[in-house]
C-alpha cells in the first residue's frame, strides 16, 4: 500500500480520526507518551513515541499554554485582546503574533477575501463566540459587518494598528499553526515519531515507530462517523466544516460557524466539509475554512495554480471529490462504499 510523500523525511504513517483518534497496538510499544490538553477551545491529543517523547510532550503542553495566553480573544492579559482594545492606536506584539497575524492576511489576499481575521464583531452578533446562539437582526448584521475588512488591519513589523471597532480573531489558522511550531520544536527534540490532534487539526511527525503509515479518518459531516481514511507520513491533514459547530434557528434553517466574509452569513458554498492535506499545518488551516466558503469550483482553480496540496471536498448532497494526489491513499469505509467519489484531474 502505498502513502502520500511531500518530503524526503516521509517514511510511515499514523492512524487516526478528525475528531476520534485512534491508536493502533500501543501495548507493543514501549516508549509512548501520550498527554491531552483542553485549549484554544477544543481537546487536543499528542501523542510521541520514543526516549525523548514525554519530556517533549510536557514541554509542547508548556508551549501550547503560552501560545493560547498570546492569542485568546478573552483573555485580557492576551496580545490579541491588547489589540482588539486599542482604540485604533498602535499595539506592538511579539514576533509570533505578527507573522500569524501577516500569515493570515497574505492568506486573505490569496483567497480572494474568503479568509478574514476580522468577522469577530460578526460572529458575536450570531452567538459563535459564546455559544448563545440567535440570528442577528438585518440591523445588527450591518452595523457589525460595517466593523470588518481584513484590508483595513495594518501590521508593520512589530506593530499592529486596528481601526476602532474592529476585533480580529485568528482561530480560523491558529491551529495550524500551533502545529507546526509543535512540530517544529519535536523534530528539534529528536522525536520521529509522533501525532498530534488538535481538534481535527491533524499534524503528524514522523512515522509510526513500525514505519507504517498514519490512518487518518475524515468524518462524515452529516453523522459521527468516519467516512473515508486517508494513509499518510510526516504531513497535516486539516478539515473545516459547517457540522463543527452550528445551530438550528426558529426558523428551522442550520446555521453554521464559518462566515462569507462577502455577506456575513454562514456560507453556503454546497460544501459540507473540506479537507487539506499539506506540509505546513497553517496553510492547511487556512485554506481549509477559506475553501470552504470559495465552493468547489473556485477550490479546484486555486488547487490547480498552488500545486502544493492536495484536498478532499465533501458536498452537501454527500458527494466526494479528491484531489488525484491522494487517489492511492485515500479509501472509504466499507459502510461508505456506495458514495459518490470523483477524481479531480489538472
Ligand atoms: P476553522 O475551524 O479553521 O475552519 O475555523 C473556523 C473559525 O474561524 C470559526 O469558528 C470562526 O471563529 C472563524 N471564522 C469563521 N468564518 C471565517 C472566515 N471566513 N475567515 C476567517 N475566520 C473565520
Ligand atoms: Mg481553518
Amino acid at each position: 500500500m502505498r502513502y502520500v510523500r511531500f518530503g524526503a523525511l516521509a517514511v510511515g504513517f499514523l492512524c487516526l480520526t478528525a475528531c476520534t483518534r485512534t491508536m493502533e497496538n500501543a501495548s507493543s510499544v514501549t516508549d509512548l507518551a501520550e498527554v491531552s490538553v483542553f485549549a484554544m477551545d477544543t481537546y487536543m491529543y499528542l501523542t510521541a513515541y520514543g526516549s525523548a517523547a514525554e519530556t517533549a510532550l510536557a514541554q509542547a503542553e508548556t508551549r501550547i499554554a503560552e501560545l493560547e495566553n498570546k492569542w485568546s480573544v478573552t483573555l485580557e492579559t492576551s496580545e490579541i485582546y491588547a489589540i482588539n482594545h486599542s482604540k485604533g492606536t498602535p499595539v506592538s506584539v511579539s514576533d509570533e503574533t505578527s507573522s500569524l497575524l501577516r500569515f493570515s492576511l497574505d492568506m486573505s489576499e490569496q483567497t480572494d477575501g474568503a479568509l478574514d481575521c476580522t468577522l469577530y464583531p460578526v460572529l458575536s452578533a450570531w452567538g459563535f463566540t459564546t455559544g448563545s446562539y440567535q440570528i442577528p437582526s438585518e440591523t445588527l448584521l450591518a452595523q457589525r459587518f460595517a466593523q470588518t475588512g481584513y484590508e483595513k488591519v495594518q501590521c508593520n513589523g512589530s506593530t499592529v494598528t486596528l481601526p476602532e471597532g474592529m476585533q480580529i480573531d485568528l482561530g480560523a489558522v491558529a491551529k495550524g499553526y500551533v502545529g507546526d511550531l509543535l512540530a517544529e520544536q519535536l523534530r528539534a527534540q529528536h522525536v520521529t515519531s509522533a501525532l498530534l490532534d488538535l481538534g481535527g487539526n491533524i499534524q503528524a511527525v514522523g512515522t509510526k515507530p513500525d514505519g507504517s503509515a498514519w490512518r487518518i479518518g475524515l468524518r462524515n459531516p452529516f453523522s459521527e462517523e468516519t467516512f473515508a481514511v486517508l494513509e499518510v507520513a510526516d504531513l497535516a491533514v486539516i478539515t473545516s466544516g459547517g457540522y463543527e459547530r452550528y445551530f438550528v434557528g426558529e426558523d428551522g434553517e442550520t446555521y453554521w460557524h464559518i462566515l462569507d466574509p462577502e455577506t456575513g452569513q454562514p456560507a453556503r458554498s454546497g460544501l459540507a466539509s473540506v479537507t487539506i492535506v499539506g506540509q505546513e499545518g497553517r496553510r492547511c488551516d487556512a485554506l481549509s475554512t477559506a475553501l470552504f466558503v470559495m465552493g468547489r469550483e473556485k477550490a479546484e482553480a486555486l488547487w490547480r495554480q498552488a500545486g502544493d496540496f492536495e484536498m478532499v471536498l465533501v458536498t452537501d448532497t454527500g458527494e466526494v471529490f479528491l484531489t488525484e494526489g491522494l487517489e492511492d491513499v485515500f479509501s472509504l469505509q466499507q459502510d461508505y462504499a456506495d458514495m459518490p467519489t470523483e477524481i479531480i484531474r489538472r
